[in-house]
């Protein structure tokens, strides 16, 4: 079994590529990662020089090395993670957003139509539905996206049903939650925060702090993912979440408790442009799949805060 991994150098695809490459012996996969500032060599530094990986440093954009990967490689399965992944920074410059997001799926979904593929795992976040005040998003419900992050993910995650539906491209959807571990990037709320404690910094908390996320630790992400990658049904789309629904002010005064702080090293800033008040996920679809969460949400945040404690080297020049 062949795999084209797309973003496997950074936090969600790393965590994959490392969970796949321990549970299967028989897998390959080649990880076709452009490195931007998100993308980094580090994150999997400890299996780059197994037998059964491969990485290829390009641009999903870049149409003829898609094509000559596809054509060289004969993948039974993509899975699909690379993106622009930050809001605020799609806020600042959304072009790149559509560029990477979607005309880089585009592109992928193109050459696993010209070249045949077995199964297309795209990608997707709770994100797409838009904000929600009360109850939880299911697959089916209207798309209301209000950010140019979640609006180019829309357009891609629509581009991939479109292409199940026109060309019979064996596609699956996944939509998950906010995810939080090791190896993420420091720009993102939670590595922010624990960085910032352990150098005594203040957190900048937006606004009042109550906008709501269902938070899920990344390696539940990441077998949900696998799961759905073998047992999912062809066209479908899969929520995937954590059933750990927290304030933003809940999970800072988690962190502050945890890395031995005080309130006053909160620092209230002016809210995020637009800034969705709450996502939630009904996971029921990938329940009956046979996935649940395996992590305790709190002792994998203890483990979280543990993992940058004892990695500063990993994220010191990462913040610089
Ligand atoms: P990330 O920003 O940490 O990593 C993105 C990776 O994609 C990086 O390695 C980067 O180098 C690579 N990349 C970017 N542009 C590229 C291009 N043009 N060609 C090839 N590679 C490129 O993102 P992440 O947090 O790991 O998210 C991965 C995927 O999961 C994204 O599609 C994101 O939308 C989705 N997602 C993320 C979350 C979350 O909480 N982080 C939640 C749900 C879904």
């Amino acid at each position: 079994m062949k795999i084209l991994v797309t973003g496997g150098l950074g936090f969600i695809g790393s965590n994959f590529i490392r969970t796949i490459l321990n549970k299967y012996q028989e897998i390959q996969i080649v990880n076709l990662d452009y490195k931007t500032y998100a993308g980094n060599l580090e994150n999997l530094k400890d299996i780059e020089n197994d037998s059964r990986y491969q990485l290829v440093l390009g641009n999903i954009c870049d149409a003829h090395l898609v094509n000559e990967l596809f054509k060289i490689h004969k993948f039974d399965q993509v899975v699909h993670f690379a993106a622009e992944s930050h809001v605020d920074r799609s806020i600042d410059n959304p072009l790149s957003f559509i560029d990477t997001d979607v005309k880089g799926t585009g592109i992928l979904l193109e050459a696993a139509k010209v070249h045949g593929i077995q199964r297309f795992v795209h990608i997707s976040t709770d994100e797409v539905y838009g904000s929600i005040d009360f109850g939880k998003s299911k697959e089916n419900d209207v798309l209301k996206a209000r950010n140019p992050y979640s609006a180019s993910k829309v357009g891609a995650e629509k581009l991939a049903y479109a292409y199940f539906i026109t060309y019979g491209l064996p596609v699956i959807i996944t939509r998950g939650s906010n995810n939080f571990g090791p190896f993420q990037f420091p720009e993102k709320l939670i590595p922010l925060f624990i960085t910032n404690l352990i150098d005594g910094l203040q957190v900048p908390l937006y606004g009042d702090g109550l906008n709501k996320r269902d938070w899920i630790y990344v390696i539940d992400h990441c077998e949900a993912i696998d799961l759905v990658r073998q047992e999912g049904k062809l066209g479908e789309i899969y929520n995937i979440g954590g059933g750990n629904e927290r304030t933003n002010y809940e999970i800072t005064h988690l962190l502050i408790k945890l890395c031995n702080k005080d309130v006053t090293y909160i620092k209230p800033v002016e809210d995020r442009k637009g800034h969705d008040r709450r996502y939630a996920v009904d996971c029921s679809k990938i329940n009956a799949l046979g996935w649940k969460p395996r992590f305790d949400f709190e002792q994998a945040m203890v483990e979280t805060v543990g993992w940058y404690q004892n990695n500063r080297r990993w994220w010191e020049k990462l913040k610089k």
